[in-house]
């Protein structure tokens, strides 16, 4: 018996990173996890924390969301 070789291909991730600007403190320590259900978007830095339920957005779409709703005024 001869064994196939598989070519293993990996797809290639465009790793962005996870840790972003905070629109109020300006420091680089903003995370986008899933927790639960939930999304949850927090500065380590200052605090500024902004949670929505789970959706099948990127993270970096949240993210988007989390400064929108910084700037509106509606967090911080
Ligand atoms: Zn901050």
């Amino acid at each position: 018996m001869t064994r196939k070789k598989r070519r293993v291909i990996k797809p290639v991730k465009k790793v962005l990173p996870k840790i972003l600007r905070c629109p109020r403190c300006g420091a680089i320590s903003v995370i986008v996890k899933k927790q639960d259900d939930k999304w949850v978007v927090v500065c380590g830095n200052c605090g500024l924390r902004y949670e929505k339920p789970v959706t099948s957005q990127e993270y970096i779409d949240v993210y988007n969301e989390f400064v929108d709703a910084f700037n509106a005024g509606k967090i911080g």
